[in-house]
């Protein structure tokens, strides 16, 4: 009995240690299943990315937070690739990336490896390592794993690792998992280098997994594992080997197999209890020993119990890093904005991301996972196009599904989706079970091409429709490919005749194209002739804008200004030369008669010796010359620019004296449109005074402004010679009478006879009366005509030896030769009456006052005028009209 309760003893010690074991061993299979499962997600990402940029293996590499870690991408390069490939990595290092022979190969002669497999990423838990540039292609173990991961296409595990930093450890084990180029697929049998792209590793060292295992359960007797990386996996089928108290499982891994053994840390710790030795000791009865049996029982259910629990928790604790996984996959594409699906096809189940559904507009509820329920939302346009891409992917026409089309959002509007998918799982070979794919909103985009192609319809209607400028367009081999409807006007042309048919040159002077052509080829070095000449002129910047010739289809010349230039397309390649040319014959030869003009004009301003101008009085009352010739610089002294702007310049230079008489006769010009003809005096700084006459004709502008044309001259001179003749005139112009000039020379005269043969001589004076009435009620002419009657009179009355003078004014002299003062004043008396009688331009009478003196021999003139004019005096002052020859005749 005792002996069957050592036995069971035994049995119990070795169960429970087998259990702990398991637990262990368990333990380590899920953290080396789950890190395996991450690597394959790495591997997969990879493998759909063109390429992996740095911070996108960053972000997906997953590191164990047990044990220490690292995780790499190794990159297959070979050697005409690696220029490119450490191109790459200066982009993503900052140039800070080295290539380089592990560390412990440094010092040794080794040959270069025909293709390089250095880290370009590195995630790593473990402290201070660095393997990133490290060209692993140098360590044989590394390269005859590759090898091994290429041709069976799945990851190997290498054990017996030596860390490169610490080749003391050889407990490091790394799994290697081949990547290919996406299209190549998996399998690859031969050693073709080409598909592969390279390797995710996962690298941890077994005493890291030992340290961690002895942390797990403290509180329970101490377990040493150990592990063997070259076990044959077979050998896991075979069972658990227990002797002693040690146990020995085999844990797959990749393609290998480790064994895994564990002895207790202390075999006292799995030594029978105290309590059931006393009790066997004691040899009590048979309901002990089923009590102890019963026991066991029971607490190895209890063991199998906590076992289970435990299993369950991390096996949770599995599940629930596969999703988060899982989750951070669609994190990662939905980042960008887009949906994802994910189709199973035998369940006619779809899975729409969240993304996916309020891309439309909808809340998670709202979709179902119906894939009816999808087509339904598809525009019924777009559908078949949208079957058709999927068939091609499904047939295996192309890698990919993508196609572009809209889909029902929930507001009843449509968006444009870039759908792009790929079978991921086969059912059978063209019969796919699983696609997954996402979904872009590319509305935006959409609208900007439609509104492009719009505004491209609009922009060549235009073009071909603009009929003032001729448009011309080239392709680059030098045929014209549009020609628009001025092109047509212009040259005479049909589109239709020319478009594709001839080249450009045929619009072109000959020898203008020639010459430019001489001057190009002397720039380059080489001939350059025909089309070439309208390429490198475009090409080096020439052409920008120049007048051409083009030659019509009648052989007419046309002188035009022209524009060329390249057309490029969105990405800046050239895609043909563009000719703008608008037809200047007609203005060029306007632009030629007006110079001719100017030309004419200036030649005559320049050789008059006034000034030509043209005067504008605004509607405000302000004025300028618009235009005013070169003269103005002597006539006025100022600048033609100064007058341009303003006339007050000019205006000011009048004489203060004459300026309101030139004001009043221009307003009077403007107003009644009559030709302005004025002479004034100007003040000029540097010449002084000088004598202007204006001549001009008035013209109402359509604002109600007035502008002049006309011409000013220099009367200076001519002013001057009046001036003397004026002077030197003896004989009053109004009225015939002789003036004061010839009576002081005629005076010497009479007195020198008087002395010489005593001949008296006498002096009538006489003034109008009332003169002024006359000519305020008449006005002034009417009372020249009053003088020039009365200087009528008097020639016709006195003797022919008598002589009538104008004195000034209305006030004349009569010197009668020889005569006595009885004659002069019968004389006087006879004048008075013939006046009084006499018919006026007026109805009404004149009347005159008289005085008359006998000159004494050698009285100076000055006293016989003194005596007369007393005379006058009294006369005007005793009634007028009458004669006063004495002083006292009054008083008769
Ligand atoms: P009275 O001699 O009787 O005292 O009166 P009056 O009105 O004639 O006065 P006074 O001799 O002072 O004025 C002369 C006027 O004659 C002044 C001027 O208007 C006018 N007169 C002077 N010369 C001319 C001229 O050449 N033509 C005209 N139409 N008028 C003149
Ligand atoms: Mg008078
Ligand atoms: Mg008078």
């Amino acid at each position: 009995m005792a002996q069957r309760t050592a036995d069971a003893e035994r049995e119990v010690v070795h169960s429970r240690f087998e259990q702990e074991a398991r637990s262990r061993i368990l333990l380590v299979e899920e953290l080396i299943q789950g890190q395996m499962l991450e690597l394959d997600a790495l591997r997969r990402f990879i493998s759909l990315e063109s390429e992996l940029t740095r911070s996108e293996f960053s972000s997906l590499a997953r590191l164990s937070d047990r044990i220490p870690m690292t995780v790499a991408w190794i990159e297959s390069v070979s050697a005409d690739r690696l220029d490119a490939y450490l191109e790459r990595m200066d982009y993503y290092y900052h140039f800070r990336y080295h290539l380089r022979r592990p560390a412990a190969l440094l010092a040794s002669q080794v040959a270069k490896p025909p293709r390089h497999f250095p880290v370009s990423y590195q995630e790593s838990s473990v402290p201070e390592a660095n393997l990133v540039g490290v060209d692993t292609a140098y360590l044989e173990d590394r390269v005859r794993a590759y090898e091994r991961a290429m041709v069976g296409g799945v990851p190997v595990l290498i054990s017996g690792i030596r860390n490169l930093d610490d080749p003391g450890d050889a407990s490091g084990v790394l799994v290697v998992a081949p990547v290919f180029h996406e299209d190549a697929g998996r399998g690859v049998t031969d050693r073709h280098f080409g598909t592969l792209r390279g390797f995710v590793t996962m690298g941890f060292r077994l005493s890291d997994l030992v340290q961690w295992l002895s942390t797990v359960h403290q509180d329970r007797p101490g377990m040493i594992l150990s592990f063997r990386g070259d076990a044959d996996p077979a050998s896991g089928s075979a069972g658990p080997m227990i002797a002693g108290l040690s146990y020995t499982d085999t844990l797959a891994l990749a393609d290998g197999a480790m064994a895994v053994t564990a002895v207790p840390e202390r075999i006292d710790a799995w030594q029978p209890r105290p309590t059931a030795i006393v009790v066997l000791l004691t040899g009590i009865t048979g309901t002990v020993l089923v009590a102890a049996l019963l026991g066991t029982a029971l607490y190895r259910r209890r063991q199998a119990e906590a076992s289970v629990e435990r299993r369950t928790v991390e096996l949770r604790g599995a599940l629930d890093a596969l999703s988060e996984l899982e989750a951070r996959w669609q994190f990662a594409l939905e980042g960008s904005g887009d949906g994802v699906w994910d189709y199973d096809i035998a369940k006619r189940e779809v899975f729409f991301s969240d993304g996916w559904k309020s891309m439309l507009g909808y809340t998670r509820d709202e979709i179902g996972s119906g894939p009816d329920e999808w087509v339904e939302l598809i525009h019924p346009d777009d559908v078949a196009a949208c079957r058709h891409d999927l068939m091609e992917h499904i047939e295996g026409k192309v890698p990919y599904y993508e196609n572009v089309h809209r889909l029902r959002c929930k507001d009843g509007s449509y968006k444009w989706i870039l759908d792009r998918g790929k079978v991921i799982e086969w059912a059978a070979p063209g019969q796919p079970a699983r696609i997954i794919g996402t979904h872009s909103d590319i509305s935006h985009v959409k609208q900007t091409e439609l509104e492009l192609r719009e505004t491209n319809a609009f922009l060549s209607g235009l073009l071909a429709s603009a009929e003032s400028v001729a448009i011309i367009t080239a392709s680059q081999e030098g045929t014209v490919t549009l020609f628009n409807r001025g092109a047509e006007a212009l040259l005479g042309y049909r589109a239709e005749d020319v478009v594709d048919k001839v080249c450009p040159t045929l619009f072109y002077d000959h020898d203008e194209l020639e010459a430019w052509g001489h001057w190009l080829s002397a720039q380059a070095g080489r001939t350059v002739h025909g089309f070439e000449v309208l390429k490198a002129g475009i090409e080096q910047g020439h052409f920008a804008s120049e007048r051409w010739t083009f030659v019509c289809e009648n052989g007419e010349r046309r002188k035009v200004q022209l524009t060329l230039s390249k057309i490029r397309d969105g990405e800046g390649e050239a895609r043909g030369y563009l000719a703008i040319a608008t037809d200047m014959t007609d203005y060029l030869r306007a632009v030629d008669a007006l110079e001719q003009n100017d030309r004419l004009l200036q030649d005559l301003t320049a050789n008059v010796p006034g000034v030509i101008y043209q005067f504008l009085v605004r509607p405000d009352d302000t004025s300028c010359f618009p235009y005013i010739s070169d003269g103005v610089r002597r006539v006025f002294e100022i600048s033609p620019e100064e007058a341009n702007r303003d006339a007050r310049k000019a205006l000011a230079r009048i004489h203060p004296a004459d300026i309101e008489e030139v004001d009043a006769s221009i307003r009077k010009s403007a107003k009644q449109l009559v030709p302005w003809v004025s002479e004034f005096r100007v003040r000029l700084p540097s010449y002084g005074e000088r004598w202007l006459r204006g001549e001009s004709t008035p013209r109402r502008t359509p604002d109600g402004g007035t502008v002049w044309h006309g011409y000013i001259s220099d009367i200076s001179e001519i002013k001057k010679l009046e001036f003397q003749l004026r002077e030197q005139a003896t004989i009053d112009p109004l009225t015939g009478a002789f003036n004061r000039r010839h009576l002081e020379s005629y005076w010497k005269r009479e007195m020198a006879r008087y002395r010489r043969q005593e001949e008296a001589f006498s002096m009538i004076l006489l003034d109008i009366d009332h003169f002024k009435t006359v000519n305020d009620a008449h006005g002034h002419d009417v009372g020249d005509e009053v003088l020039v009657s009365l200087g009528r009179l008097l020639r016709s009355e006195v003797r022919s030896t008598d002589v009538v003078y104008r004195l000034g004014g209305e006030e004349f002299l009569v010197l009668c030769e020889n005569t006595e003062l009885d004659g002069a004043r019968r004389l006087a008396e006879l004048l008075r009456d013939q006046l009084r009688q006499r018919a006026m331009p007026f109805p009404g009478r004149v009347t005159a006052s008289f005085g008359v003196v006998e000159v004494e021999l050698d009285e100076p003139m000055a006293q016989a005028f003194k005596r007369l004019d007393e005379l006058l005096y009294l006369a005007k002052a005793n009634g007028r009209d009458q004669v006063m020859s004495s002083p006292y005749e009054s008083a008769l």
